[in-house]
């Protein structure tokens, strides 16, 4: 039995029916809030002939209110750049400006945050390390580098709102990482399920057992879907115990709470923030809430976000859904199966940035000599994430013109994406697909990789 950890415990010790009383006021405010401020918003009402004095219940709000899809975004930005006719304070009172992660034919999203938001922000990821048992006076390691994406300065704040002792290694490789987590004692590590294998796998090249060499005893995951095995078998290579979170560029989503992902070995949950946003489980197709334990998608409404406020944004992630109650933890917050999140379109995440098949299509079907190509995420040797491209030539196209071909496409597809692709020529010929069959061409293989036992290592 794990000792209760609460962070807010005047929100997380409500009954269900008293945080769903004190959730509904919260997203009426909102309501009212967005539809003052955000021209976006005033036109998706107008179009849905409604107002706010419309939304008079949860099903109104469901029924009525028009989603706001990542397409709605990059269209109001385009109307009014740089921040769209959404932005709803004044320009001084911007305190951060976040992207999306990758440029790509879909567009990168901005967003901005008041300190009020970033407030919230940071108290949703203290919320989680506090729940993982993460203390005051621990030394962490950042190992995100800072960039124009909020993960990385997100992560640092919260971790000092936790009162941790925070070493930003970001800008440093795997090895010199490894150095100071030697040399300081960095027991908590904040990172993805396959970058925390590359640490292991580099520390072990260098000759140290992570579980005896390194000091490294708590683990925070996001950001990628795992085998179940994946947690105890982690776990007893680091001698760490590990927990996770569900979090994206628009918000930070859920978290496990002190029983870790892993439950009696099921499956355990992410007891999703809705005191942060409204959450709902859709079904894509009939828009309609989904049952406990069925799959859905995702679609949140920050409750308190006053610099770029938004309704109803349809997130594109495939979640399981199961009620407050499957926990018996007590929160009164809905939950999300943990370590199974899944897209509905064919976005990857890859190294933390988001990538659309569409953008290689754009880089590689356009040139005249290539015929087809296939792509393939995986996981390393060395664990790390890495996307293959292997191109298809024309016969008639020389080999030095096929060498070329493949340095100017790999350094656009870097330009694109801000990560390295590695493009080779494709062995013998690709299977055909029409140009919109997009997601025909690619597989994912890293949570199989994750399976992978110590000795399969090459
Ligand atoms: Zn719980």
């Amino acid at each position: 039995m794990v000792e209760k950890r609460y962070y807010k415990p005047e929100i997380e010790r409500l009954s269900r029916e008293d945080f769903l009383q004190y959730q509904w006021q919260q997203l009426q405010r909102q309501i009212r809030y967005t539809y003052e401020k955000s021209g976006l918003c005033q036109r998706q009402f107008r179009q849905a002939k409604i107002t706010p004095d419309d939304i008079k219940t949860r099903e109104d709000f469901t029924c009525k209110v028009p989603c706001t899809t990542k397409q709605d975004l990059v269209a109001d930005q385009r109307e009014k750049p740089p921040f769209g006719t959404r932005l709803a304070v004044r320009e001084e009172e911007i305190f951060a400006t976040y992207l999306t992660g990758g440029t790509s034919g879909k567009g990168q999203e901005v967003h901005t945050a008041t300190i009020a938001d970033w407030e919230h922000w940071i108290d949703a990821g203290a919320m989680m390390y506090v729940w993982a048992g993460w203390q005051k006076g621990e030394r962490a390691m950042n190992p995100l580098p800072l960039g124009v994406t909020q993960a990385s300065r997100v992560l640092q704040a919260s971790l000092e709102r936790v009162g941790c002792n925070v070493f930003n290694l970001g800008m440093y490789d795997t090895r010199t990482k490894l150095e100071y987590m030697k040399r300081f004692q960095i027991g908590i590590v904040d990172t993805s399920p396959s970058y925390i294998e590359a640490l292991a796998y580099e520390a072990e090249k260098l000759g140290m057992a992570p579980a005896k060499d390194l000091f490294v005893r708590k683990i925070m995951m996001a950001g990628q879907a795992y085998p179940i095995s994946f947690i105890g078998k982690t776990e007893a290579k680091w001698h760490a115990v590990i927990y996770d979170n569900y979090a994206a560029t628009q918000g930070a989503w859920g978290a496990n709470c002190e029983k870790g992902p892993v439950i009696d070995g099921k499956r355990g949950f992410y007891h999703l923030y809705e005191h942060f946003a409204y959450q709902e489980i859709i079904d894509p197709e009939t828009h309609k809430p989904v049952r406990p334990g069925e799959v859905g998608e995702l679609v949140v409404t920050p409750l308190h976000q006053k610099a770029s406020p938004f309704l109803r944004f349809r997130m594109g992630d495939k979640v399981r859904y199961f009620p407050h109650n499957a926990c018996d933890c007590g929160r009164p917050f809905a939950l999300l199966e943990a370590g199974t999140i899944a897209r509905y379109d064919d976005m990857m995440k890859v190294k933390g940035v988001n990538i659309w098949p569409q953008t290689v299509d754009e880089i590689v079907l356009i040139r005249p000599e290539c015929v087809e190509y296939k792509g393939r995420v995986f996981l390393t040797d060395a664990w790390k994430e890495e996307i293959e491209v292997s191109v298809e030539f024309r016969n008639t196209v020389p080999s030095e013109v096929r060498r070329n071909l493949l340095m100017h496409i790999s350094g656009e597809l870097h330009d694109r994406t801000g990560i390295r692709f590695s493009l080779k020529e494709a062995a013998g010929e690709l299977p055909r697909y029409a140009m919109k069959a997009t997601s025909l061409r690619w597989t994912d293989e890293r949570v199989k990789g994750l399976e992978r036992k110590p000795m399969d290592r090459g």
